[in-house]
C-alpha cells in the first residue's frame, strides 16, 4: 500500500526547490496537493547554491527563512568583482525588505523546503516516489502513474505540475515546446574548502573573471568556502582528464583564488558538469504546468536557477489563487517571461561574451564599471526586476551579437 489517495487537486512531480516551494505556496490557497520526489530527502544535488536578495525574500514569504538561517549559513552583503589584482566591491541592495544573499547547502535548503511542504495543510509529500507516466483524457492531462517504495499507483488530479528539473519527464510527455535555446558555453566544477581566508569584506560573494574562465566563491554552512570554477567548453576534454588537479590549479592561478585558498584544504570531492543548455519551454497546457528548471534554465554563471525556481513557484501559486484554469496559467507564463528574460540576455553576455556581447556593449561596460557605486548599480540587473537589460544597455543597443529568433 502506498498510503496515498486516488485523487488530489494538484500533483507536483519533483520535490526540490521548485516543487516543494510550489506545494508550500499552493497550500495557502487550500488545495489538496500530492508532492512526489523520486530521491531520498533530504539529499544533495549537483549544483552550487547562491541565492540573491530576491530569492531570499521569496524564502521569507514562504516562511522558511528563519529555519534556513538557523542552519548557520551566513548573510552575504557584498559582491566582490576581481580582475587580476584589481577589484570593485558592490553592496547588495534591498529587495522586499531583504538586503543580503545566502548560500545554503542544497541538502539544507531542499531538506527544509520538502519537510515544511510535507507539514503544510493539505499537502501529502512522498520521497522515493517516482512518476513513471501521465494519465490523459484526449489532449488533457488528468493525473500521473507513480511508483512509491516499489508499489505502483494511478493518481488523478485537475493539474499536474512538472517541477522535475532540466530533464523533465512531464515536459517530454506533454511535448512542451522548446524556444530561445542557448547552447552550453562553459563547463562548471565546484568543491568546498575549510580554513579559507576571503579578503575583506568577508561576507561577500567573490568573483574573478579571466579571459576564458571564471571563479565564484562564498561562505556556506559549517564555515566552509564554496568555490565554483567555469571555463569556455572548448578545452573540456583536456580538463576532464584530471578534473580535480586542473580545477585546483586553475582556481589558484587567479590572484584572489591564491589568496583565498593559501591555507585552505579541500574537504569534498570536486563535482561538475560538461555544460548547461539555456532554454525556455512552453509553461503550461491542458491540465499541466511546468516550474523551475523544467520550464526555464540559464547558464550557471547567472546563479539564478534556485531564485527563479522559488519565485516561479510563487508566481504559479498566485495565478492559481482563485481556482485552476488554463487562462490563469497564461498569466503565470507571462510573469515568468517578463522577470526572467532580461536576466537570460544578461546570462548570454556574461557566460560567453565572445559569442553574444556586441563591441558597443563591451565598451559601455568598460566605461561604466569603474567604481563600487557603478558595480552596485550593474549588479542589480541580477536580482532586481526594476532594472532591466534593455534599460541598462540602451545606449549601446540591446540586441545580442548572435541573432535571436
Ligand atoms: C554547476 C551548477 C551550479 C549552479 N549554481 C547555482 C547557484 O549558485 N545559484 C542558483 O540559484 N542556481 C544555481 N544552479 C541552478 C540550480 O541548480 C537549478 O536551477 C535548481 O536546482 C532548479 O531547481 P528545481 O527544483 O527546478 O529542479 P531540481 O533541483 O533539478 O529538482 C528536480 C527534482 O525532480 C525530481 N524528479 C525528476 N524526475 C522525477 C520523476 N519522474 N518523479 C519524481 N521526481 C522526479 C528529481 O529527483 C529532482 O530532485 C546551478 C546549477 C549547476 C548545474
Amino acid at each position: 500500500m502506498t498510503g496515498i489517495a486516488d485523487s488530489y487537486d494538484i500533483v507536483i512531480v519533483g520535490g526540490r526547490v521548485a516543487g516543494s516551494a510550489a506545494a508550500l505556496a499552493l497550500s495557502r490557497h487550500g488545495y489538496r496537493t500530492l508532492l512526489l520526489e523520486r530521491a531520498a530527502m533530504p539529499s544533495d544535488t549537483l549544483s552550487t547554491h547562491f541565492i540573491w536578495p530576491d530569492g531570499v525574500a521569496a524564502l521569507k514569504r514562504l516562511d522558511v527563512l528563519d529555519e534556513v538561517r538557523a542552519s548557520g549559513v551566513p548573510e552575504i552583503h557584498y559582491f566582490q568583482s576581481w580582475d587580476g589584482e584589481d577589484r570593485l566591491v558592490a553592496d547588495l541592495v534591498e529587495i522586499d525588505g531583504v538586503d543580503f544573499g545566502l548560500c545554503p547547502r542544497r541538502t539544507v535548503l531542499d531538506g527544509i523546503l520538502f519537510r515544511r511542504a510535507a507539514e503544510a495543510p493539505g499537502v501529502e509529500a512522498r520521497d522515493h516516489a517516482r512518476v513513471t507516466g501521465l494519465l490523459r483524457d484526449d489532449a488533457r492531462i488528468t493525473g500521473v502513474e507513480c511508483e512509491i517504495d516499489g508499489e505502483r499507483q494511478q493518481v488523478r488530479a485537475e493539474l499536474v505540475i512538472g517541477a522535475d528539473g532540466r530533464n523533465s519527464r512531464v515536459a517530454r510527455e506533454v511535448g512542451a515546446e522548446l524556444s530561445d535555446v542557448m547552447p552550453a558555453g562553459r563547463y562548471w566544477y565546484y568543491g568546498y574548502f575549510e580554513n579559507a581566508t576571503p579578503p575583506e569584506p568577508e561576507d561577500a560573494f567573490i568573483v574573478s573573471s579571466g579571459e576564458r574562465d571564471f571563479i565564484g566563491s562564498t561562505r556556506t554552512n559549517d564555515g566552509l568556502q564554496m568555490v565554483l570554477y567555469g571555463a569556455f567548453n572548448d578545452d573540456f576534454d583536456e580538463f576532464r582528464q584530471d578534473h580535480e588537479k586542473h580545477y585546483t590549479e586553475r582556481v589558484m592561478a587567479h590572484p584572489v583564488g591564491g589568496q583565498l585558498l593559501a591555507d585552505a584544504r579541500l574537504v569534498s570531492q570536486v563535482s561538475g558538469i560538461a555544460g548547461i543548455e539555456g532554454y525556455y519551454r512552453q509553461a503550461h497546457g491542458p491540465g499541466w504546468a511546468l516550474v523551475g528548471d523544467a520550464v526555464h534554465q540559464k547558464d550557471p554563471i547567472a546563479g539564478r536557477g534556485v531564485n527563479e525556481a522559488l519565485r516561479g513557484a510563487e508566481w504559479l501559486a498566485d495565478a492559481l489563487a482563485d481556482g485552476i484554469a488554463d487562462a490563469r496559467l497564461e498569466g503565470y507564463a507571462e510573469r515568468l517571461r517578463a522577470s526572467t528574460w532580461p536576466k537570460y540576455k544578461l546570462a548570454h553576455i556574461v557566460a560567453r561574451s565572445d559569442l553574444y556581447r556586441t563591441d558597443a556593449q563591451g565598451e559601455l561596460l568598460g566605461e561604466r564599471l569603474v567604481s563600487n557605486a557603478a558595480l552596485t548599480e550593474f549588479m542589480r540587473l541580477w536580482y532586481d526586476d526594476r532594472r532591466t537589460f534593455d534599460e541598462y544597455f540602451a545606449p549601446a543597443g540591446t540586441a545580442l551579437a548572435v541573432a535571436e529568433d
